[in-house]
């Protein structure tokens, strides 16, 4: 419940962190394309102003010379062709339309200002519009007023409004431009904002991950550890309440007047001994096996003879109840080994190759070389691995959670002795697994 509501919490804080950091984005985004606007506007209107100061007028003087003349022939051709009221608005409507055409189609302010924010060096790709919103022909009862223009806001920059009057009309219209580059450039000017921003939301997610990953494999080593006291209490009470029962049946003087249930206790007490005995020097084993200065006593030695050797004692410790099938292919080549270390590894995995089988085992026990390295094999007939734990059986305490931890006796450290020895020779070990199937160890060593 706790954990969860933790869990919550977090994610609920990182999702706000993301939504400040996107409104963040979305307001400079905003704040930039207001001043790329309010920039260009000002630019247009120093260039108006330049214009008007170099050549006497704005650039839209031959436009209404033409506008003046189109007024007077539409007063004159036009307008006596109209029968009704409705004629001439139908046509006022058309001649204003053609009033804002006449003006983009003569205007020569667009390309003075063009040059002028040019020479400024800001980008010149941009569309200009003329938005007529009055036009009216003195005199002839044209007259349209299609009042203020709906400038959307973001895409286009008003620059100004202009008013003229001649002999033949007033006219009333806008100058606009629109930027075609406009999210280029905005994000060419948020460019460094923005990837700041996004770097601190990826290093955050970044570090909510690394700790999540490590209250992760923290709770698992937790776990394990719980589960190695556990088994590791349970290997021992084991042996311990036999010889305390051993004992007692000894007291009794029935027992110990036969000699030969005496002999039965003593060899059960001895036999259950070296077990507890075996189990204290696994568990003294693991700091030994810590350390990190721990480096075998290597001697060179023929593989395939120490392989043999340890092949055949391990035959008859358990009564020839597995058959090793022997592939030794490696001659008389030696490696430099820790033969009491490379003894115990070799022994964790056929140890472990008949506890996890569960017909009678057969084990194949191969050697091969190359160049540089030996590999030995071993390859069970057992009740295999399956994937999800195979990443994990080299750690330490770690056991296979189902099916087997209750019925075949372990603390979890074989596997990891394994590990240990084989990289303290230089060396490394694999396994694949097919489960109900097999085991496959493969541990490399380098050649001496
Ligand atoms: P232990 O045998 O004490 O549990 P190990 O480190 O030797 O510890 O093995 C870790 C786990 O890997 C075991 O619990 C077992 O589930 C699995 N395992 C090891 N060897 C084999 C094998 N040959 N076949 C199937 N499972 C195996």
């Amino acid at each position: 419940m706790k954990r969860s509501l933790l869990i919550s919490l977090s994610l609920s804080a990182i999702l706000i962190f993301i939504l400040v950091q996107v409104y963040l984005v979305h307001n400079i985004w905003e704040q930039k394309e207001e001043q790329l606007n309010f920039r260009y506007t000002a630019l247009s209107r120093e260039a108006l102003a330049s214009m008007m100061k170099r050549s006497g007028e704005n650039g839209f003087e031959k436009s209404m010379t033409i506008l003046d003349i189109f007024s007077d022939l539409i007063k004159q051709k036009e307008l006596p062709n109209c029968k009704n009221s409705q004629d001439t608005l139908v046509l006022a409507r058309q001649v204003m339309s053609e009033a804002g055409s006449i003006i983009s189609k003569n205007e020569t302010f667009t390309d003075y200002l063009k040059r002028y924010i040019g020479r400024q060096g800001y980008d010149t790709t941009f569309k200009t519009t003329i938005i007529v919103r009055k036009y009216e022909i003195f005199n002839s009862g044209i007259q349209q007023d299609a009042g203020e223009p709906e400038v959307k806001p973001g895409s286009t920059v008003f620059v100004n409004s202009f008013r003229e009057e001649r002999d033949n009309f007033v006219v009333e219209y806008d100058y606009l431009i629109s930027l075609e580059r406009r999210n280029t450039i905005v994000f060419r000017e948020v460019f460094l904002s923005l990837s700041l921003i996004l770097a601190s939301i990826i290093i955050v997610l970044l570090v909510y991950w690394f700790t999540w990953r490590n209250l992760i494999e923290e709770r698992r080593l937790s776990e394990l550890k719980s589960d190695f006291i556990n088994n590791m209490t349970h290997e021992l009470k084991t042996p311990l309440s036999t010889i305390t029962v051993a004992g007692r049946t000894l007291e009794m003087e029935q027992v110990s007047r036969n000699e030969e249930k005496v002999r039965e206790m003593a060899r059960m007490i001895g036999k259950q001994s070296i077990h507890l005995n075996q189990l204290i020097n696994t568990i003294l084993e693991v700091s030994l096996l810590e350390r990190e200065q721990f480096s075998p006593d290597r001697k060179p030695v023929m593989i395939d003879e120490l392989l043999h050797d340890i092949s055949e004692a391990f035959t008859t410790s358990c009564n020839n109840e597995a058959v090793i099938k022997e592939d030794l292919q490696c001659g008389g080549n030696e490696v430099e080994a820790d033969i009491l270390y490379f003894t115990t590894m070799i022994n964790n995995l056929l140890s472990n190759a008949v506890k996890y089988c569960d017909k009678e085992p057969v084990i194949e026990l191969s050697s091969s070389i190359d160049a540089r390295s030996v590999s030995i094999k071993i390859t069970d007939n057992g009740i295999g691995i399956a994937r999800e734990h195979i990443s994990h059986v080299f750690d330490k305490f770690y056991r296979v959670p189902q099916g087997n931890i209750h019925k075949v006796k372990g603390l979890g450290l074989g596997l990891y002795y394994v590990k240990r020895i084989a990289e303290a020779h230089d060396g490394n070990v694999s396994v694949s697994s097919r489960p109900g199937k097999g085991t496959t160890f493969i541990i490399n060593m380098p050649i001496k």
